[in-house]
């Protein structure tokens, strides 16, 4: 996968429209609908502002949250959750979509900004046609919710040519919707086919320290995986074993990786279906001469709950009625060791049960380790990167990925529908 691509600075802008793909999902207040964290908003801030300067009309949009454009699948798919086929009326669906129109997203983007953001009452329809056509330079509007278009996630070409036709015959295309760069959607990908396109200011980033950690990476190349599952994090398992030094792995995953080694797991997160598969991934680490490192002690617990009291165990011995929640303190000391020796970390999934305060001393102790090292640090996955802010060490890494579901496919070495249809440099 190519990651050297054209970005905003490398195209003039000038007096054209550029239809802006941003990432505005932002989590919002069931009962009221207020935005609770404008993270993604801010974050796009440098991309607009620049645009914006450079005297560029910014037609904006995003998805948010996940509408159903058809009422009746709509209706099928509360049926089948077991909702009355009764109270399934058209004025309840209508409500689902208002719920997720981008209103406070607009106003919100409006405050930062400083000026006004014309809104948009549809994604390619008339008013959206007729606010794009009375755009002018240094003006920002927003789409609707791209996803009240059926065409959206089916990459539909026709919605795609619209959208591109909002910007004219001059148009330019910015995507910065890092999060969403690992789906080929309308608006993410399909949108290019018609457009000149560049990547914003986020993407640049990814692109350039992610895509050099896996393309050309400071060694040694350290990776460190964790989280829940095996079987969610196979394809980065495997692919960082063909480009790392040493791989360390922590987390629930670590189970079934002892288990598959003759351990006694207890009640531990433990897929039994994978048991080969993690054999076959430490013979093959074997053979590429990546090392690769297991926990050896860990800290258990009878239930899994906030309250439950921690009792170290070795990692191959833990009784049958205790699971494993974090990783011991023998094992804290080897992963930091192996990290002080790093030229580049890249780190994806808690070491354990992080949400628990009694079971995130693992993960606490890795951040930490990462935060004093000179070594290029880099987070991938939505929960490690929640971890990591929510322990203080947001600001001590190299790059924190804006991405979840798109840093692990990156990190798949995927290629990415969003990424390649933008123009090489
Ligand atoms: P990311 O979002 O960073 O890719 P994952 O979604 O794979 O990470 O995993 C995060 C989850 O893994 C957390 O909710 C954490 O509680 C869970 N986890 C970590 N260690 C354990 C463990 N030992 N047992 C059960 N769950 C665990
Ligand atoms: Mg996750």
């Amino acid at each position: 996968m190519n990651y050297n691509k054209k970005t905003v600075k490398d195209i003039d802008v000038k007096g054209r429209k550029v239809l802006l793909r941003c990432d505005f999902n932002v989590p919002q207040d069931k009962a009221t609908g207020a935005i609770t964290d404008d993270k993604r908003i801010r974050a796009a801030l440098p991309t607009i502002q620049y645009l914006l300067d450079q005297g560029a009309a910014v037609i904006a949009c995003s998805h948010l949250g996940k509408p159903e454009p058809s009422f009746d699948k709509w209706a099928k798919k509360q049926a089948e959750k077991g909702k009355d086929p009764a109270s399934l009326t058209k004025e309840k669906w209508e409500k689902t979509l208002e719920a997720l129109c981008m209103e406070p997203v607009a106003k919100r983007l409006g405050e930062l900004l400083g000026r006004d953001v014309v809104l948009a009452g549809d994604v390619v329809g008339p008013d959206a046609q007729a606010k794009a056509a009375a755009l002018q330079p240094g003006e920002i509007m927003l789409l609707q919710n791209t996803r009240f278009e059926k065409g959206e996630t089916k990459n539909d070409p026709e919605l795609a040519k619209a959208m591109a036709g909002l910007a004219g015959a001059d148009g330019v295309y910015v995507s910065d919707a890092f999060g969403a760069v690992h789906r080929a959607h309308a608006s993410t990908a399909g949108v290019a086919a018609y457009l000149p396109a560049v990547s914003g200011f986020l993407i640049e980033k990814e692109l350039e320290i992610m895509g050099g950690a896996l393309a050309d990476p400071k060694r040694p190349l350290v990776a460190i995986l964790g989280g829940s599952k095996v079987s969610s994090k196979i394809g980065v398992i495997n692919h960082l074993l063909d480009i790392a030094d040493m791989i360390i792995i922590g987390g629930g995953m670590a189970y079934t990786f002892a288990k598959a080694q003759g351990g006694s797991v207890g009640t531990s997160l433990l897929e039994s279906d994978w048991l080969d598969y993690c054999n076959e991934m430490i013979a093959k680490a074997k053979e590429k001469g990546v090392k690769l490192l297991l926990p050896v002690d860990t800290l258990c617990a009878k239930e899994f709950s906030a309250e439950a009291e921690p009792v170290l165990h070795d990692t191959m011995a833990i009784p049958g009625d205790m699971m494993g929640m974090d990783i011991g303190p023998k094992t804290i000391e080897a992963f930091s060791a192996a990290i002080q020796g790093a030229g580049t970390v890249i780190w994806n999934g808690p070491m354990g049960v992080f949400e628990f305060a009694n079971f995130a001393g693992g993960t606490r102790a890795i951040a930490q380790a990462l935060a004093g090292t000179d070594a290029i640090t880099i987070i991938g996955g939505g929960d490690s990167a929640a971890a990591v802010a929510q322990m203080g060490f947001a600001d001590k890494m190299t790059h924190i990925s804006t991405g979840g579901g798109a840093s692990l496919e990156f990190l798949e070495g995927k290629e990415l529908p969003g990424v390649a249809c933008l123009l090489d440099q």
